[in-house]
């Protein structure tokens, strides 16, 4: 199979949908591997790493697109990328169709088979194509919040981990899945005092076994929440209800009972935020102030560390990618339900359910 990975297009996105290491890969199974020009430059990776991988570089989306049976990317295509896209094209990347009508009309035109990485399932009940990038977004939560408390940044002033005679920073994480868990993991290896909220105990029964020498748990009741809010020095947002918009935790007013200075780092930000004054910024623009309290709510984290993220999504799309083009889309997707639970529009039909009814499009 031909398998094009064109140049990411979308405002600050650095990331690029194939590595060297998955061009080899690819290769090594008989495959041809076509890149844009420079698309791994963002992520450190240049045109000269995947000529040695065996790939072949092209000078223009609109080649790679031409020459592909299969595109591999990292965000939902940008309009112009979608003409691109033809009937019986396969595309392999993040797509996010729910929240995005346009983009899923252009899609079931091109007569192009779509397979989402939000969507791939596993075993284990998780979204294995989504948790590298809340592991990423989870683990720079804390340097972030830790860069946030910084005086020159608005902040309290507070070092995470203190110093001997000075105690450590409070860190409250509420929500306690992938991103949580990164993020206390991290801050407690800061030094800093953490304690994660969740409301599920199966949950906190498992962080307690194996992190609990490192952090506390606590249940996510409303009263349990502000309670520790008010101690905190950074907070950090990570709760997730699937398919919901994030749930307000901490309203506006509320913030008045917060540390002057504290940090909150509103990290499901693109569910909508878990703080009634969280609003979406950017890696240029990332934090400001309501009432003393400094928010940083980039939507997309991970960017910030285009090159972890890039290895690290591409380690999980690798294995897909290459069932994929081994055996072509129906058999890969007939022999592995979870690959199939990632087909969200197949030859103009729309395949996924919950996205069919979030637009209002039968499926
Ligand atoms: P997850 O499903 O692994 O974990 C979510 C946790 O929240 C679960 O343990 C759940 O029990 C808990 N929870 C739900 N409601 C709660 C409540 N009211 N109080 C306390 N806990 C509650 O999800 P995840 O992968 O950790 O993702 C968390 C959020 O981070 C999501 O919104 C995700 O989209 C977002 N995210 C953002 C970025 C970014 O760049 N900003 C990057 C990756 C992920």
């Amino acid at each position: 199979m031909k398998i094009g990975c064109p140049k990411e297009i979308k405002p600050q996105e650095f990331r690029v949908g194939m590595t060297p290491n998955a061009a080899f890969e690819a290769v090594k199974h008989g495959h041809q591997v076509i890149i844009e020009t420079s698309a791994g430059s963002g992520a450190g990776f240049d045109d000269a790493a995947y000529i040695a991988a065996g790939a072949t570089i092209m000078g223009t989306a609109a080649e790679v697109f031409a020459a592909a049976d299969m595109i591999v990317k990292v965000k939902e295509p940008q309009a112009g990328e979608r003409k691109m896209l033809r009937e019986g094209q396969l595309l392999f990347t993040y797509l996010h169709l729910a929240p995005d009508p346009e983009q899923t009309k252009d899609l079931m035109e091109s007569g192009a088979t779509c397979i989402a990485y939000e969507t791939v399932t596993d075993s284990a009940g998780g979204l294995p194509l989504l948790a590298p990038m809340s592991e990423v977004a989870g683990r720079l939560a804390p340097q972030v919040g830790a860069w946030t408390l910084q005086k020159a940044n608005g902040g309290r002033g507070v070092l995470m981990g203190g110093v001997p005679g000075v105690g450590p920073a409070k860190v409250v994480v509420i929500g306690g899945g992938v991103v949580g868990t990164h993020a206390a993991r991290v801050a407690s290896g800061m030094g800093a005092d953490v304690t994660v909220l969740d409301r599920s105990l199966s949950r906190m029964r498992y962080l307690d076994d194996v992190f609990g020498r490192e952090f506390k748990t606590s249940f996510a009741s409303a009263g349990n929440t502000i309670e520790l809010a008010r101690e905190a020095d950074l907070i950090i947002g990570a709760v997730l209800i699937p398919g919901a918009a994030a749930p307000k935790l901490i309203s506006r007013e509320q913030l008045s009972e917060l540390k002057p200075g504290a940090a909150i780092v509103d990290v499901a930000i693109d569910q909508g935020g878990c703080f009634e004054t969280s609003r979406a910024t950017t890696h240029q623009d990332p934090i400001y102030n309501v009432d003393g309290i400094m928010h940083y709510c980039v939507a997309n984290m991970p960017g910030a560390v285009a090159r972890t993220s890039t290895i690290a999504l591409g380690n999980a799309t690798m294995p897909f990618m290459l069932a994929l083009a081994d055996k072509g889309w129906k058999q890969a997707c007939a022999d592995d339900e979870h690959l199939l639970a990632g087909l969200n529009v197949h030859a103009g039909q729309l395949t996924y359910f919950a996205v069919g009814k979030a637009l209002g499009i039968d499926v």
